[in-house]
This record gives structure tokens, C-alpha cells and sequence, in this order.
């Protein structure tokens, strides 16, 4: 059977990888792109031997078809994975600096929680528990595991790590659905982890995420159209009409709030979106030509130091190439759903206050020699429990639409390597052969 014509609504990583996968499979795809380039959120930019992410810094490389995709792009060769010395990650917490446990010893040892919460580590590894409500928070599914005191210290500043959300109001089905399934089979998250720990590890590129999305590139340049807002979309009698030209199926790659603005003409009854349905970031990146305090892969906020800071990386703690000798690169991730209002600042301010910020933490450090920033107003998706029946909604009513599609980071996960499973996953149903 044919699969027609497709029409991929935005070159993220999610449309290029749908894109490539397609492509193989021989099914013919164009991909419409609002912006003068590709790879959306993920992407780097080189400037006097500083490699500085505009999104993702460190991808994961957890499934078959993640690996099998490098593979084919001929960019084995060019993995870099994290340094043993970025291992260790640290907390922001009371306004204190404090490393995060790696191992049960270590945080018997730590400070981070009281005595009689260490103790319910050990209880949640020996108990069974069982998850029955749909609507679970990730912080009600923490405090019921681990208690009150993990669940606020520990687990709101790692959730805030993936999410830029806040885990009082992620439903944790939906934003961790491996940690669902663990808890589904073996009672315990301590015991099923330990069951099934992953070999995945943390990778980039020589040169950045950007060799990727530039590896996808070159294989689509020629069914990929820059500047191409899709800005007219309607199911027409022999398919759905994108800018006026007709495709037998459409997969809309975009982030939430365009997947609403592209589908609201398609019928009456959409669901609206709420104010904290969308984390807005900014990735703040600062070159010092100077050795620093470096902290691991980097360090944590807790929300209640009121920052804007929502977490520091160290990248070139992290990686090997991305700051010239001696030089060193630090990226801080600001705002969320915490302190939306940071995205409409300009580069200046956002400067001005992440150092001020980084100074609170780390003590004295010097100017920084380059600065750059990254704004990203539509942000990561939240997968909130209040929301969720209408995200529900929203994917059925797409899916009930004969030849529509949903494949981003809005539904089904937002890392990079989701992202990347999605694609494969859906090329496979279109075209089954692949
Ligand atoms: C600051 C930051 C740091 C992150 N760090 C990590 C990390 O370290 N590891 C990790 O795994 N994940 C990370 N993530 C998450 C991950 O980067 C994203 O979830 C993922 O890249 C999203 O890809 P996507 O293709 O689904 O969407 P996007 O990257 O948003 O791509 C959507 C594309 O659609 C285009 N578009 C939008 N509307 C239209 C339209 N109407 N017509 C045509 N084109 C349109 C956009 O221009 C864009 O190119 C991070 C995200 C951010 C913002």
C-alpha cells in the first residue's frame, strides 16, 4: 500500500528524525520549517573554540534505534561521551551548596535530609507499593515512596532538571511512565531500578548536538522548506491541504502551543491552554578564560532560594572540546514554570542577573569573556495533572482525524532520545516495512 505524500509540520529533532526514517522507508515527505534553520530547540554554535548547546547539552543513548540512527549518519566516530569527572551532581539548597549522593553509603553519610528519612529509604526498599491514582503528582508519588522530606528536598529540584516544572503539579504517569511500570512490576522504584539499571550513557557530539541535526539535514535538505510557517491548514476532500498543497497524512512536530494555533481551525471545541502548560526557559551560556570551581556534571536549585536559576551546567566539565584551554563553560537554565517572566527580558538583564545569581553560589568569580543566550518563550511541555484529561482530549480528537498526526516533546516525553523513539515508533505504524 501507499503511503502517499506526508507533510512534517517543524524540523525539530522530533521532524527530522520522523523525516529521515520516512525517507528510508521510501515514502515521500516535505518538511515545512517557520525558521531560517533546522533543529528547533537542539543545535549548537561554535565561536573561538567555545561550543556552546542553544538546548540540549547531553543526549542519552537509551534505545536501539537512537544507536542504529548514529550509525547511519556515519557519526559513531564522532560521540564524545561525559567525563568521569562531571559523575558527581550537586544541590542548591538553604543557600547552601551540598553533593548529591551517589551511592546508599554516601547518602547515609549526607546532609540532605534528617536521620529519620534516610531510614525510609530502607523501608521503601523492602515494601510493596501500588499506584491506583491516575491523577498522582510526582510529588504525591515521592512523599508516598520516600516521605515528605525526599520528595521536597530531592526529588522537586531533579524534577525541575528535566521538566523546568514543578513536580506539585506534573502527573507522574505521564511525565515518568518507565518509573510507572518499575513501580507496576517490582513494588519498590529502589528494587526495580536496581533490577533493571540501564548501561545508557550520557553523549554528545566532537562538535556539538549540531553535527546531528546537520547530519539529518544533509540526508532531507532537498524535502525540507525554510521560512515555511505552516499558516494554512484544512482536511480538504483528497486529504489535508498544508499552504494550499495536498498531502494524504500530516504529522504536526511542533511544540503545544502551535500543535493548538495549527489545529484551531480544524473544529470548535479544542481544549485551551493554561498558564502553567508550558515551562518558558532561557539558556544563559558564559565563557571564562580562566580555570573555575567546577562542580561535577553541575548543580541543582531548589525553588525555594527564590533565583531565577533553575539549574548550572558545566559543559566543558562535561565534555571534552568545548571551551579553549585553560577556559571554561558554564550554562545556567533560567526561569520555568517558576519565573516565566525571564523570557521577556533582554540578553542584557538576563546577564547581569545570572551572574549575580552564579556569584550568590559558587562566591567571587571574574566577568566572563563571552556571553550568549537562548530564549525559548514556548518552552518545555508540562505533562500537569490538572491538564492532563485535556491533553487526553486534545490527542484523541487529533488521532480521530483520518491521516492527522501528533509526534513532539508535547506528548510522550521530552528528552531528546523520546523525542527520537517517538519518530521511530510512528515511521514503523506508517510505514511498517521500515
Ligand atoms: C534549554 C533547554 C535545555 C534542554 N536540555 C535537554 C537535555 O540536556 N537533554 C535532553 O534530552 N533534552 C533536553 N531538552 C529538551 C529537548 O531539547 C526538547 O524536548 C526537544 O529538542 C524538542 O524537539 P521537538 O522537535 O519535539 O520540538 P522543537 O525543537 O521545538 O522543534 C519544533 C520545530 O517546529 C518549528 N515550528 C513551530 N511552529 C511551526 C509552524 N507553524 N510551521 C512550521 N514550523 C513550525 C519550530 O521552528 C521548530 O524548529 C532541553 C530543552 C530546552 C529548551
Amino acid at each position: 500500500m501507499s503511503c502517499g505524500r506526508v507533510a512534517i509540520v517543524g524540523a525539530g529533532i522530533s521532524g527530522l528524525t520522523l523525516g529521515y526514517w520516512l525517507k528510508k522507508a521510501n515514502v515521500s515527505v516535505t518538511l515545512f520549517e517557520s525558521s531560517g534553520r533546522v533543529g528547533g530547540y537542539m543545535g549548537s554554535e561554535r565561536d573561538e573554540d567555545f561550543v556552546v548547546e542553544r538546548g540540549p547539552n547531553s543526549l542519552l543513548d537509551s534505545t536501539p534505534a537512537f544507536q542504529s540512527l548514529i550509525k547511519e549518519l556515519g557519526l559513531k566516530d564522532r560521540v564524545t561521551y561525559a567525563q568521569n569527572n562531571s559523575k558527581e551532581r550537586f544541590l542548591y539548597l538553604e543557600k547552601k551548596l551540598k553533593k548529591l549522593p551517589r551511592s546508599f553509603f554516601e547518602f547515609l553519610k549526607s546532609d540532605i535530609v534528617e536521620t529519620p528519612s534516610k531510614f525510609r529509604i530502607i523501608s521503601e526498599f523492602v515494601k510493596s507499593f501500588s499506584h491506583t491514582d491516575t491523577q498522582e503528582t510526582i510529588f504525591e508519588f515521592a512523599t508516598r515512596h520516600f516521605g515528605n522530606e525526599i520528595a521536597y528536598n530531592i526529588v522537586i529540584p531533579a524534577t525541575i532538571g528535566v521538566f523546568a516544572g514543578d513536580a506539585r503539579d506534573l502527573n507522574f504517569e505521564r511525565a515518568f511512565p518507565k518509573l510507572q511500570k518499575i513501580e507496576e512490576q517490582y513494588g519498590s522504584v529502589l528494587r526495580g531500578m536496581m533490577k533493571t539499571k540501564s548501561a545508557a550513557k550520557l553523549f554528545s557530539f566532537q562538535n556539538g548536538t549540531q553535527e546531528l541535526v546537520d547530519a539529518l539535514y544533509e540526508n532531507l535538505k532537498n524535502e525540507i522548506l525554510l521560512n515555511t510557517p505552516v499558516t494554512s491548514f484544512q482536511s480538504s476532500s483528497s486529504g489535508w491541504s498544508v499552504n494550499g498543497h495536498i498531502f494524504e497524512r500530516v504529522i504536526l512536530c511542533t511544540s503545544l502551543p502551535s500543535i493548538l494555533k495549527t489545529v484551531a481551525n480544524l473544529q470548535n471545541q479544542w481544549p485551551k491552554l493554561k498558564k502553567k502548560d508550558v515551562a518558558p526557559v532561557v539558556s544563559v551560556s558564559l565563557g571564562f578564560n580562566l580555570p573555575l570551581s567546577t562542580y561535577g556534571f553541575g548543580i541543582l536549585i531548589h525553588p525555594d532560594n527564590n533565583l531565577k536559576t533553575l539549574g548550572i551546567l558545566f559543559p566543558s566539565n562535561t565534555f571534552k572540546n568545548r571551551a579553549p584551554q585553560n577556559s571554561h563553560l558554564l550554562t545556567l537554565i533560567m526561569g520555568g514554570t517558576f519565573h516565566p517572566e525571564v523570557t521577556t527580558w533582554t540578553s542584557e538583564h538576563l546577564i547581569t542577573v545570572a551572574l549575580s545569581e552564579l556569584r550568590q553560589i559558587l562566591g567571587p568569580i571574574p566577568d566572563p569573556v563571552k556571553t550568549w543566550t537562548f530564549n525559548y518563550p514556548e518552552g518545555i511541555t508540562q505533562y500537569n495533572s490538572q491538564s492532563s484529561e485535556d491533553f487526553d482530549m486534545l490527542k484523541r480528537q487529533i488521532q480521530n482525524q483520518p491521516g492527522l498526526y501528533v509526534n513532539s516533546h508535547a506528548f510522550g516525553g521530552v528528552a531528546v532520545g523520546d523525542c527520537v523513539y517517538k519518530s521511530y515508533e510512528l515511521a514503523r505504524s506508517i510505514a511498517p516495512r521500515l
